[in-house]
């Protein structure tokens, strides 16, 4: 079997990145393979579950045409700026054109150390991989952009943490690596040459329409911070807190990166913080908009010497692109909420409307998934109304609530079973609930039994799906099940 690798970024200058290869581990043993995402990238699923697969997927065999490398980046972590970063315990393998065209890196994750280690082992521990594993695809099912998972391999050895847990290795498949952090490293060593190669490889491989533009590198932060300002609506329609917002966790090609102790609230309520670390809330629910557009800041940063040799004019420039942003964002995200409460034309108190229920929401404990879920039958049925209304500490505030929508919905063109589907199809019923996720990666990490986990995995990746025998994965936490801290695991 071969990869068709073609290694795009390899070619860059050798500080891009240092030329490593993953560290064998003893005993690989496959516990996922993504056969649907093999056959998207032209690899065959057979041979990669196959003993010599394995090995690929573990880092102890190079595949042919791999040039295994590790990126160097830079990043400000909790708002704090650290100059050099970087794959610490990353490999990219290579790069292969998919089936639609794109070219997609394949990265293992867990692989060993590398230059960019500093303290940390290299290796990652199963529950986390599995959680990457079952975030990741659960976001490419809602349709979001994300990083991709392609496999999870047990490693044989044991890795360190607060307690001693099984090694894991993680394939994931992205759009690419490059992250705002990777501009950061350039702009900080004051490498404007680098900048400039990281800057054209991005426009070559993200945004090739940049390139027509009358000033590409404008075009360039633009279309970076629209694709920023489209991702993060999506995050906040269905209720998704990645947890680590730093710039080095932020794809310069839009995608979600870096599943760490993201997570995804139940009750709705805009404060929520669920990792161990976020001591201040920075990278709350709520908060991501802003955090997102700080990020976009700091890249627009680095790009000013790229804008104009004019300090003024290249700020001028910046400034520009950035206050885009909140425009686009709030576009993106209204739009999204009229979706999710089946309003197809646009009406001025729409939002108002949309925030009512979102304050109801917070104000009443209302599980965020099954309110809309819920809404979504009762837009055709008033008998459903029962169901959302029980979500409500207070079912009258809903009721009131729901009077105003109705009298919205009056004015909508479409017939109700139209509006239904089109509800359906916007608002999930199953969301990788954190006490599920839990409770499969405790299942595989205590017990190695990984049915938990393969059977919430095949519900998410049909969320929008009743699935009535799985019903009960639509459930909020008991109050004894519910998670109040994630953990990155790093
Ligand atoms: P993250 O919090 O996963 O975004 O990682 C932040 C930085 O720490 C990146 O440079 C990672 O490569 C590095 N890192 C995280 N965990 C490890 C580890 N176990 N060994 C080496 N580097 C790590
Ligand atoms: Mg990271």
């Amino acid at each position: 079997m071969t990869f068709n690798f073609d290694n795009s970024y390899a070619r860059l200058p050798d500080h891009f990145y240092a030329r490593v290869a993953p560290t064998p581990v003893t005993a690989p043993k496959l516990v996922r393979l993504n056969r649907e995402l093999a056959r998207q990238l032209n690899l065959d699923p057979d041979w990669l579950s196959s003993p010599e697969g394995v090995e690929v997927l573990a880092g102890n065999r190079i595949p042919s045409g791999s040039e295994p490398i590790a990126m160097a980046y830079a990043g400000h972590q909790f708002g704090q700026f650290v100059p050099q970063l970087g794959d610490g315990r990353a490999i990219l393998l290579g790069e292969v054109v998919a089936r639609d065209g794109v070219r997609r890196d394949i990265q293992l994750k867990g692989s060993g150390p590398t230059p960019f280690s500093r303290r940390g082992d290299g290796r990652a521990a199963l529950g986390p991989v599995l959680r990457e594993y079952l975030i990741s695809e659960a976001m490419a099912a809602f349709g979001i952009p994300t990083t991709r998972s392609l496999a999870a391999v047990t490693t044989g050895e044991t890795v360190i943490r607060e307690r001693f847990l099984p090694g894991a290795v993680l394939t994931r498949v992205a759009a690419s690596h490059v992250r705002i952090g990777t501009f950061q490293y350039f702009a900080v060593r004051r490498d404007g040459e680098g900048l400039r190669r990281l800057a054209d490889y991005v426009i070559a491989r993200h945004y090739p329409k940049a390139a027509e533009a009358e000033q590409p590198y404008r075009a360039l932060l633009d279309a970076v911070v629209k694709a920023q300002a489209e991702l993060v609506p999506q995050w906040l329609l269905v209720g998704f807190i990645h947890g680590v917002l730093n710039t080095d966790n932020t794809s310069i090609a839009g995608e979600t990166i870096d599943y760490g102790p993201c997570a995804f609230m139940d009750a709705y309520d805009p404060e929520t913080v669920f990792s161990s670390i976020d001591y201040h809330g920075r990278y709350s629910y709520g908060n991501q908009p802003q955090i997102v557009h700080w990020n976009l800041v700091r890249l627009a940063e680095c790009l000013l010497p790229l804008f104009s040799d004019d300090q003024d004019k290249a700020v001028a420039m910046a400034q520009e692109a950035i206050d885009a942003y909140p425009e686009q964002f709030k576009s993106a995200y209204e739009a999204g909420l009229r979706r999710k409460l089946g309003l197809f034309t646009a009406q001025e108190d729409d939002l108002t409307l949309a925030q009512d229920l979102l304050t109801a929401m917070a104000k009443n404990g209302a599980d965020f998934t099954l309110t809309f879920r819920a809404l979504s039958d009762a837009s055709a049925d008033l008998a459903q109304d029962e169901r959302a209304r029980a979500l409500f500490a207070d079912p009258a505030v809903f009721d009131e609530w729901a009077k105003r929508w109705r009298e919205r919905l009056a004015a909508e063109p479409q017939d109700a079973e139209t509006r239904r589907k089109a509800m359906r199809a916007v608002n999930p019923m199953f969301i990788p609930r954190n006490h599920r996720v839990e409770a499969a990666l405790a299942a595989a990490v205590d017990r190695k039994d990984y049915a938990p986990f393969e059977e919430l995995l095949q519900v998410l990746t049909k969320p929008f799906e009743d699935q009535p025998e799985f019903a009960q994965y639509a459930n909020p936490p008991e109050p004894h099940q519910r998670v109040l801290k994630t953990f990155c695991g790093t």
